[in-house]
């Protein structure tokens, strides 16, 4: 019975592992939100910073900056929940494919428009904000 069921699972979900969400590491201090390990989520999606920081301010209305110890900085409280409700928003929208949802994208430039490919089923795709 076990090998029954076992056998007829799809080959897609028996090769590849699920893309996992990093999870943020964030702690008040003062009037400040802190994420630990900004740097090592940055390096699992593997984007610029820049445009991470951009929208992570945007979304929380405060100045975002990282410190010399690559962690974030966020003027504010937030709490670990929503700090880790940002990350998976922004990789989300950002950076997994919308057609197969794995986060071997890149950005590419067509005709001047940022656009968002995907190295692992090769499709390309408008993502407004990119
Ligand atoms: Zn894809």
């Amino acid at each position: 019975m076990l090998e029954r069921l076992y056998a007829s699972l799809p080959e897609k979900t028996k090769k590849h592992e699920r893309f996992e969400m990093p999870v943020a590491e964030s702690f008040q201090q003062g009037n400040k939100t802190i994420v630990r390990n900004f740097s090592s989520i940055l390096k699992a999606i593997n984007r610029d910073s820049r445009h991470a920081i951009k929208f992570i301010a945007k979304d929380t209305a405060t100045n975002a900056v990282i410190d010399d110890s690559g962690r974030l900085v966020l003027n504010g409280k937030f709490s670990s929940m929503q700090i880790n409700d940002l990350i998976k928003n922004y990789i989300t929208q950002f950076i997994l494919c919308p057609e197969c949802k794995r986060p071997d994208t890149k950005v590419v430039e067509k005709q001047g428009v940022r656009m968002l490919k995907c190295e692992a089923c090769g499709a390309i795709s408008a993502v407004k904000g990119l």
